[in-house]
């Protein structure tokens, strides 16, 4: 484990604030209102707008805006 719970739960995107969740194969954190990943080098998040990628996902019938 690379990221501790106490570390996540003040980690916040940068760009929305919106908090971050661990990505299933733990290598990146998800921020689930902009679908940002930003990623983890060295057990160090890179909390950076400018390193995040922005993850693509099928459109959903129903919007959710
Ligand atoms: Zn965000």
């Amino acid at each position: 484990m690379a990221i501790s719970k106490e570390l996540l739960d003040i980690l916040v995107c940068p760009l929305c604030k919106t908090p971050v969740k661990l990505t299933p194969p733990g290598d990146g954190l998800k921020c689930e209102t902009c679908r940002r990943i930003y990623p983890i080098r060295g057990d160090i998040p890179v909390m950076l707008i400018d390193e995040s990628r922005v993850e693509h996902e099928e459109p959903s019938p129903a919007s959710q805006s």
